[in-house]
């Protein structure tokens, strides 16, 4: 039953990163590491692709992460033209992995690349194909 309670779409075939569905419901973000060569995975997986050991434990994440990029998209895709311009941003978290979101309550100005952001879970239960959006803030 993994991901059923976003609905009826499954994001992954494996019933093992339940866990993560659970906890982003109360705005945590989790991911996997490797026990045997210490690879991390955000979002989690439940297999290394390193080296291919199913032994992973959990670690919660901060949400804390270093802005990599950003881009402010101007001519938006169909579904998104009534909200352009709007900003979205990569963040290298500080536990690792890579977090593309979108950029709240700051102008593309104010950013720069570096800079402290906290990434931010925001399930969107009544929207069919989009679940899960992460924003980012100061
Ligand atoms: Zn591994």
């Amino acid at each position: 039953m993994a991901f059923k309670i976003f609905g009826k779409v499954n994001f992954t075939p494996y019933t093992k990163v339940e866990r993560f569905a659970e906890e982003l419901r109360d705005n945590k973000l989790m991911g996997t590491k490797c026990k045997k060569c210490g690879e991390v995975y955000f979002p989690p997986r439940a297999d290394c692709t390193k080296c291919m050991s199913d032994e992973m434990e959990w670690r919660s994440y901060s949400g804390r992460g270093k802005l990599v990029t950003f881009t402010t998209i101007h001519a938006a895709p169909t579904g998104f033209d009534d909200i352009a311009p709007y900003t979205i941003g990569v963040v290298d978290l500080e536990e690792g992995g890579r977090l593309l979101a979108w950029v709240e309550g700051i102008k593309p100005e104010e950013l720069k690349i570096g800079m402290e952001l906290r990434a931010i879970p925001q399930i969107m239960e009544d929207v069919e194909e989009l679940k899960v959006v992460y924003v980012l803030r100061k």
